[in-house]
């Protein structure tokens, strides 16, 4: 259960005090927040995912991790990306379903009703596990595709309700103070890695991810240390912002026009980038802006697609193998994170098939590994 001593909720609208955890101020039905007690940033190491920052996350007694969080920072043409596509599922979600299953395990929690939000569904889902019974609420059931109810129905525990009436009733919204403190562990991240830049572009649809790292940010202020960076959130000309706090008092709002965005989505996938629109925003904007980090999901469409077409990344297995000497799928992978680690080794056997680079396989301990290099 929670330690109630070491944090509260506060309304962020009516400023009011709550020792135990509500997602809403029941007063004014504003959104509360987390305020901690402990005054100092420690990285407890011993502990998986973005438990590493348990000091500044809620006192969960149970804790669930997937492996969510330290996802890479790196170049993509000329632009440093922050790549939240390494998280289990594959988006930034992971890090709010790692605290909110926790937080439902540790209250005895059995059954959960969630609205359907894309990634966000399919990410708690994975992290409960069958552990409790979650049902899903879908607003428009006709927007759902094929793949998405062929996924859901046969996780475990899972029960999901075609009938958007039943909103009516009390369920977890995405939008919530634990979702803020998985959120926010991005801003630990790029803390503890000292990452030389002046801001951090957010994509933003709703604002929640860019205030959650905004919120990130000022724990680490409050607790007395000097943070350099400023948080940008981009949204796409027009569209509208349902975040329920003004972000604008928060963090510096920034509008792009949709061709700006279609221009650059188009250069990202002409290069065999698989990027979303709203990650395409804060690519873009970071280019604008330079000196600044950009919050992306990211992928490589060709290395899923063909084995042939793969040049650019062949080239730059190359260019690792060169550097090294010789190295291992996992350590080339290492080097270059912006691939799925799958598909460097299918990359590397295919080059190897074709004599490409060639292979020596060698003991260690009981394993066999196999150490690639230049001909
Ligand atoms: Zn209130």
């Amino acid at each position: 259960m929670l330690c109630e001593a070491e944090h509260v909720l506060v309304c962020a609208r009516c400023g009011r005090v709550f020792k135990r955890v509500v997602f809403r101020c029941p007063s004014c039905g504003g959104l509360t927040i987390f305020k901690y007690s402990d005054k100092s940033f420690s990285v407890d190491k011993s502990y998986p995912g973005i438990w590493r920052y348990r000091f500044q996350l809620p006192k969960i007694s149970k804790t669930i991790s997937r492996g969510e969080g330290l996802t890479p920072i790196n170049k993509v043409m000329g632009v440093l990306v922050k790549n939240e596509r390494f998280n289990p599922t594959g988006t930034y979600a992971d890090r709010a379903s790692s605290i909110i299953s926790s937080y439902l395990l540790s209250s005895g929690i059995d059954r959960v009703r969630v609205r359907f939000e894309e990634d966000f569904t399919y990410s708690l889902a994975y992290y409960l596990d069958g552990a409790l019974q979650v049902e899903i609420l879908v607003d428009d059931p006709l927007s759902l595709d094929y793949s998405d109810i062929a996924v859901l129905s046969r996780a475990e525990g899972v029960s999901l309700s075609l009938e958007s009436s039943s909103l009516g009733e009390s369920y977890l919204s995405y939008v919530n103070p634990l979702t803020i403190e998985g959120l926010k562990t991005i801003s630990f991240e790029i803390y503890e890695r000292k990452v030389g830049v002046d801001r951090v572009v957010v994509p933003a649809k709703t604002g929640l991810l860019a205030f959650s790292i905004w919120k990130g940010f000022k724990d680490l202020e409050e607790i007395g240390l000097d943070i350099p960076y400023e948080v940008a959130a981009v949204f796409i000309k027009g569209s509208k912002n349902s975040f329920p706090l003004d972000l604008a008092r928060y963090v510096k709002v920034y509008e792009i026009e949709r061709d700006e965005v279609l221009r650059s989505l188009l250069k990202l996938c002409k290069k065999g980038f698989v990027i979303k629109p709203l990650s395409a925003l804060a690519f873009t904007l970071s280019d604008i802006l330079s000196n600044s980090l950009a919050i992306v999901t990211m992928g490589f469409r060709s290395l899923v697609r063909s084995n042939t077409r793969n040049t650019n990344v062949r080239r730059e297995i190359l260019q690792v193998l060169k550097s090294y000497g010789e190295a291992t799928a996992y350590e080339v992978w290492k080097k270059l994170p912006i691939y799925t680690l799958r598909g460097i080794y299918k990359v590397m056997s295919s080059m190897e098939e074709r004599g490409e680079i060639c292979v020596e396989i060698r003991s260690r301990g009981a394993r066999k590994v196999k150490y690639y290099r230049m001909c």
